[in-house]
C-alpha cells in the first residue's frame, strides 16, 4: 500500500500515519521528522534547512525531493509506505510522479484529512513543538493555503483523492480511513 497523507497543519497526519503504519506494517516517512532530526544532529542538511523550519516556511523543493528520493529507494520501502507531509507543492507532487515511474511504483491513494482551522490551531498549541508558536503557526497555515492546498485538485484530477472528516477521536478518524480503503478494495481484513 502506498499512501500520501494530505491536510493542513494540525489535521492529525502524523497520528493517523502511525496507526496506518502499524496496521499495514509499512514505513512512515515524515519529511518534517527527517528535517527535525537533521537539525537536532547539526548535520550539513540540518544547518541548511534550520531557518526555514524554525520560521514555518517550506524548505526549497530541490532539497525536499532529494531527501524523499533517497528514502524511497531504501529496501524497506519496496512493499509500501506512508508519506506524511510530502508532497507540499505541485512541483513536489510532479517530482514524486516522476520518481515513482522511475522506480516502477505507483501511488494507491491520497488521504485528505479535513479539519477546520480553529480546531487545528487548538491541537497544535496543545502539542507545543518548537515550530508551534502562534506566529510560526500562522506562517505555516499561509504556506499551506498558498502552496499545498492546490494539491487537492491535483490529486482529484488523478482520481486518487479520498476526503476524510478529521474531527473526532483518533480511533474514529482511523476507522473512517479504513472504511474508505475497504470501499476502494485497497484493503481486506
Ligand atoms: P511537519 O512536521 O510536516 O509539520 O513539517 C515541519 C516543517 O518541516 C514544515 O513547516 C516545513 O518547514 C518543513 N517541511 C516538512 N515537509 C516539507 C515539504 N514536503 N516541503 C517543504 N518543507 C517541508
Amino acid at each position: 500500500m502506498r499512501i500520501v497523507l494530505l491536510g493542513p497543519p494540525g489535521a492529525g497526519k502524523g497520528t493517523q500515519a502511525l496507526l496506518l503504519k502499524e496496521r499495514f506494517n509499512i514505513p512512515h516517512i515524515s519529511t518534517g521528522e527527517i528535517f527535525r532530526e537533521e537539525i537536532e544532529k547539526n548535520t550539513k542538511l540540518g544547518l541548511k534547512i534550520k531557518e526555514y523550519v524554525s520560521k514555518g516556511l517550506l524548505v526549497p523543493d530541490n532539497i525536499v525531493i532529494e531527501v524523499v528520493r533517497k528514502r524511497l529507494s531504501q529496501p524497506d520501502c519496496s512493499k509500501g509506505w506512508i508519506l506524511d507531509g510530502f508532497p507540499r507543492t505541485v512541483a513536489q507532487a510532479r517530482a514524486l510522479e516522476d520518481l515513482l515511474k522511475e522506480i516502477g511504483q505507483h501511488l494507491d491513494v491520497v488521504i485528505y484529512l479535513e479539519v477546520p482551522e480553529e480546531e487545528a490551531v487548538k491541537r497544535l498549541l496543545s502539542r507545543g513543538r518548537g515550530d508551534d508558536r502562534i506566529c510560526t503557526l500562522k506562517r505555516r497555515f499561509k504556506e499551506y493555503l498558498e502552496k499545498t492546498s492546490s494539491l487537492v485538485d491535483f490529486y482529484k484530477k488523478r482520481n486518487l483523492l479520498i476526503m476524510i472528516n478529521g474531527v473526532g477521536s483518533i480511533e474514529e478518524v482511523h476507522s473512517r480511513i479504513i472504511k474508505e480503503l475497504r470501499k476502494l478494495k485497497l484493503y481486506e481484513e
